[in-house]
């Protein structure tokens, strides 16, 4: 029996419905950005299910403690205000867990009534509650609006919107916001600017925070995380790389238009054409040379690339994710001369589509793109229509057990598998990973349907 057996092969239109979402909702990505600056308690101002889900659903994802303080709205806070509530936390949460940095964010419910938390945050300083040299910065996330990725960018907009400062002098760094990546990614980028030799600020910067070692001692503020110091210097920065239109335009954009700090946005640098562009971008701006070894890791991706080409060669793809995950995988599966058939996301953007059209163009096939799509969509398109591969979270799995076609898992949450928060998948090394994944899922099935007289020894 199948499990996901009432997914019909016939599509009809549907307006109300949706089964499966590819995105959750806007305090998870706040929650994930807040636990990216060093010391930070992240706090969901709302009712407490929402915050045990979100750090549920996190802890799932890395294997790893995720804290985070709510105000456990009642009843009375949902209709007359959660002021009494939030103050009452932050006295809590400075006295007890004592961190550096409280970073809240909203959820339906306050921002349904409507609660001024940066009002409150300031009274709650005004009143003694935020002890001296602590910091509390807020980002609205209602969650109504967008998916987890808008969540994310608010609350990295809400970090500079908070403490950026300016100052008369340029600290000769660039900005450089990784966009809703994993902790493995920022850690890739951080090394690629280092070899570089490029000074940045990385914020968010969850390396060390959600893929720390274990030592046998607890540290509730792990020791990663970007500093309070090098958030308010990002003011006085040479320019802001933003890598993700969805992810990390927003922040970009305030520091452009609030303290004159330039930005360029760039997608997120998975596979080798906007790996390309973003050394390219960091050279420009910093004014510095590419390094032999950076060039030495480019031609080992291109090497595997065109060794495997046969075997990757109008493969057909279908793919669920975050739009600026999407972009960069449909754009990499392309320079693969693969096919990516079917693409749906959950986070709305009009761009989106527009820029897959753009990728694809070239592509002989109709490929099929939906956005605020369901990974019921995505179902029918490929009972419709079949393919060779999927790549996905962990939610694709039923799909590709019903319709036996292998799965690379890639985005959030993967909850059945690790490898996500310590290998990165973005940067030449990055890409050469990803490629070695599909390519052992594309012959790990060949291995499992060829006959005995073509089942090969050497690939
Ligand atoms: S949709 Fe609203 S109620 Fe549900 S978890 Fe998200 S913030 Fe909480």
């Amino acid at each position: 029996m199948t499990l996901l057996r009432h997914t019909s092969k016939e599509i009809k239109d549907r307006s109300a419905l949706t089964i499966n979402p590819a995105k959750t909702c806007q305090p998870v990505g706040a929650m994930y950005a807040a636990l990216g600056i060093h010391g930070c308690l992240p706090h969901s101002h709302g009712s407490q299910g929402c915050c045990s889900y979100h750090r549920s659903m996190l802890t799932r994802h890395y294997k790893e403690p995720v804290y985070a303080g709510t105000s456990s709205f009642t009843e009375g806070a949902s209709v007359f205000g959660g002021q009494a509530n939030l103050l009452q936390a932050f006295q809590n949460i400075f006295e007890i867990y004592d961190p550096d940095v409280v970073a809240v964010h909203s959820t339906c419910l306050s921002e349904t009534i409507g609660d001024d938390m940066p009002q409150i945050a300031d009274k709650a300083v005004k009143e003694g509650k935020v002890p001296e040299g602590k910091v509390v910065v807020t980002a609205s996330t209602p969650s109504y609006v967008g998916s987890h990725v808008t969540g994310f960018a608010n609350m990295v907009q809400g970090m500079v919107k908070g403490l950026a400062t300016k100052k008369d002098k340029k600290n000769g760094k660039i900005n450089v916001i990784p966009g809703f990546v994993e902790p493995s990614d920022m850690g890739e980028i951080k090394r690629l600017c280092k070899l570089m030799d490029v000074p940045i600020i990385l914020f968010p910067d969850t390396d060390g925070v959600l893929n720390g070692p274990l030592t046998g001692k607890h540290k509730m503020f792990p020791d990663g995380g970007v500093t309070v110091e090098e958030l308010r210097d990002t003011a006085n920065s040479m320019g802001t790389l933003a890598l993700g239109e969805w992810g990390s335009s927003l922040a970009a954009k305030y520091l452009d238009s609030t303290h004159k700090v330039p930005c360029q946005i760039l997608g997120l640098p998975l596979g080798l054409t906007a790996t390309d562009s973003f050394i390219d971008a960091l050279r420009k701006m910093a004014g510095k040379s590419v390094p032999a070894e950076i060039s030495f890791e480019r031609g080992q991706l291109v090497d595997v690339m065109k060794d495997y080409h046969q075997y990757l060669y109008r493969r057909k793809v279908a793919l669920a994710g975050d739009p600026d995950q999407l972009i960069a995988l449909t754009e990499f599966l392309v320079s693969l001369d693969m096919i990516p058939a079917h693409i749906v996301t959950g986070t709305p953007g009009k761009k989106f589509e527009e820029r897959i059209r753009e990728i694809t163009k070239d592509v002989p096939y109709k490929v099929n793109v939906k956005v605020e799509g369901d990974m019921f969509m995505l179902h029918q398109w490929i009972k419709n229509d079949p393919v060779d591969l999927l790549i996905g979270n962990t939610y694709m799995k039923y799909i590709a057990r019903d319709e036996d076609i292998p799965l690379v898992r890639h985005g959030l949450p993967i909850l059945d598998r690790v490898g996500h928060q310590y290998f990165p998948t973005v940067g030449y090394k990055g890409g050469l990973r990803l490629l070695e994944k599909i390519l052992d899922a594309i012959l790990t099935r060949k291995d499992r349907d060829d006959p005995e007289t073509s089942f090969e020894l050497a690939l």
